[in-house]
């Protein structure tokens, strides 16, 4: 996935708490309280002129699929400055939703976490400064879109202190693979201030006490 940035700037180590407090934060501002998350109408909320194009929509004006392969260097999507703004492209051909809603939450990482401030200089950018920047992007989505908080609070409500990959599969609609890294992280101590996991209970709580009465 294709970002624009400049060498000197570039951290070089993921900043994986700064992914992930952004990523509550975005949800807190943004967050219109539904569950699963929709990543479209967070963009839309967002005061940031987010445009879409999509694979399809690019094939239909004449652009072969390896001529976008080519500009985009991915098979998902990437972000790129335009018009004031920023234009999201992914793939809408062969990917499945809940691989496009990460997609989009992967880009609007990109966004959020200012790495398209960084400005310009990509033929620069090393493996590393690649990665580090990749892995950010996939802290903040994996974060917005299955809040590490909301997980907790569904695990307390459980009796058997116990969720299982699917149920955060169905809740969250993500797939499988990241439901079940997202059980893996939950054993990291890892946390999020206590007031904004606070703040982000009060926003979801309405779905929040139907899952519960469904897992009880
Ligand atoms: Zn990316």
């Amino acid at each position: 996935m294709e970002v624009m940035v400049c060498n000197m700037e570039i951290p070089e180590t993921p900043r994986y708490q700064y992914a992930r407090e952004k990523a509550i934060d975005t949800l807190i501002e943004y967050g219109n309280g539904v569950l699963p998350i929709s990543v479209k109408n967070i963009i839309y909320n967002l005061p940031v002129n987010i445009r879409y194009n999509t694979f399809s929509n690019l094939l239909k004006s004449g652009i072969t699929m390896s001529e976008i392969l080519d500009t985009y260097k991915s098979n998902d999507g990437a972000v790129v400055q335009c018009n004031n703004g920023y234009c999201i492209i992914y793939n809408d051909i062969d990917k499945p939703s809940q691989r496009i809603r990460f997609t989009l939450a992967h880009e609007l990482g990109h966004i959020v976490l200012g790495h398209l401030e960084f400005d310009g200089c990509l033929y620069r950018l090393s493996n590393n400064e690649y990665k580090v920047l990749e892995t950010e992007a996939n802290q903040f989505a994996s974060q917005l879109l299955s809040p590490e908080p909301l997980i907790r609070d569904i695990l307390k409500q459980s009796k058997a202190r116990i969720i299982y990959a699917n149920q955060i599969q169905n809740v969250f609609d993500i797939s499988l693979e990241s439901a079940s890294c997202v059980i893996k992280r939950l054993k990291s101590k890892r946390g999020i201030s206590s007031y904004k996991e606070g703040e982000l209970h009060t926003l979801y709580s309405k779905p929040l006490k139907e899952i519960y009465e469904l897992y009880d």
